[in-house]
């Protein structure tokens, strides 16, 4: 891999990266998240003190809404850099909090490497918080606390996994993610640079000190698949298979193209998704049922290879491409199917 730090003169890094002692990336494995990547890459950051946290929707062990691949191209991608990549994840993932009844939410859990070098998983709520039921996808809207998924099987994972580690007591952390303006106007309002929810710099007993920064939060998405492309990136095989975002591949916010296509190339799991809609009496989109809206939709030209890459638990490709092979994959500056 060929870092070069004069890629983007036109602007300057606006955080000095040497002032923290640790710096995280919220990876996705999605294109904006490679691009906060690439872009400390960009910036010289010391690759010491740089780890990916990855949230697993799904649980450990779950298989219900994310693409089969999202786990083994994350960990690829970590390895390319050369980077730690630590995982956080809901006990019972996006199902076991769809289906709860008269409970509370399950635990947190995540992994925290310790001073020795061996990394444990600590676990951490789950006894608080009222009973109380679900039984329903998380709805289309802005709101996270009625589009749970995000604030119960990500956000929430992030904050737990930084309150409740020692090794951020008494330091600096820089957090970044990789919201961008363009998605959407409720991302339009986010900051690029902030407090952290987790930071306690004022606390006298904690000292501790955590921005978040969102790097690409004012790039465009033609900047994005840039730094891909100059970094020869291989795209998550959703891209290839005609997404414009690296969601789930059930994704609430999928359009009719993208449930035609997942219904095409995944009829079991489409299926299982349609099963729960008549289950709970009540559709993703609340107007208009799966199978209705998929038979609006156009499944995407995708190729049996893009196809394998997406819904195998392994990866068997490279991360960093070689020259002349990277292309733009077909979802890229596609109709997007994204948060509002
Ligand atoms: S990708 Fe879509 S379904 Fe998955 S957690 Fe985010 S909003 Fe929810």
């Amino acid at each position: 891999m060929g870092t070069q730090l004069d890629f983007l003169t036109t602007e300057q890094c606006p955080v000095y990266l040497g002032g923290y002692d640790h710096i995280i990336v919220a990876f996705s494995g999605g294109k904006d998240s490679v691009a906060c990547v690439l872009h400390l890459l960009d910036q010289g950051v010391d690759l010491r003190k740089l780890e990916l946290w990855h949230h697993r929707v799904d649980g450990w062990d779950g298989e219900f809404m994310d693409w089969p691949c999202t786990n083994a191209y994350c960990e690829a991608f970590a390895a390319a850099v050369g980077v730690p990549l630590y995982w956080t994840w809901k006990v019972g993932g996006f199902e076991g909090e769809m289906l709860r009844e008269n409970a509370r939410t399950a635990p947190i859990c995540f992994q925290a490497p310790q001073p020795d070098g061996s990394v444990i998983v600590k676990q951490t709520g789950g006894h608080g918080g009222v009973l109380s039921t679900r039984r329903a996808f998380p709805q289309v809207a802005a709101d996270l606390s009625v589009r749970w998924c995000s604030a119960y099987l990500k956000i929430d994972n992030a904050r737990t996994a930084l309150r409740n580690q020692e090794r951020f007591v008494g330091k600096r952390t820089l957090f970044l993610s990789g919201e961008r303006a363009q998605e959407s106007p409720g991302r339009a309002h986010y900051a690029r640079f902030e407090n952290d929810d987790a930071d306690a710099r004022t606390s006298p007993r904690l000292r501790r000190h955590i921005d978040r920064w969102r790097p690409v939060h004012h790039w465009s998405e033609k900047r994005v698949w840039e730094i891909l492309e100059h970094y020869r990136v291989n795209p998550h095989p959703s891209y290839r298979l005609g997404w414009s975002r690296c969601s789930c591949a059930g994704c609430i916010f999928n359009g009719p193209d993208q449930f035609a296509t997942l219904r095409h190339i995944w009829p079991a799991r489409f299926a299982r998704l349609c099963g729960y809609e008549r289950e709970f009496d009540r559709t993703i989109k609340r107007n208009i049922a799966l199978e209705a809206l998929a038979d609006l939709g156009t499944p995407f030209p995708v190729s049996e290879a893009d196809v394998r890459a997406a819904l195998s638990a392994q990866w068997h490709e490279p991360i960093f491409l070689n020259p002349g092979e990277w292309r733009l994959p077909m979802g890229a500056f596609a109709e997007n199917a994204g948060p509002v």
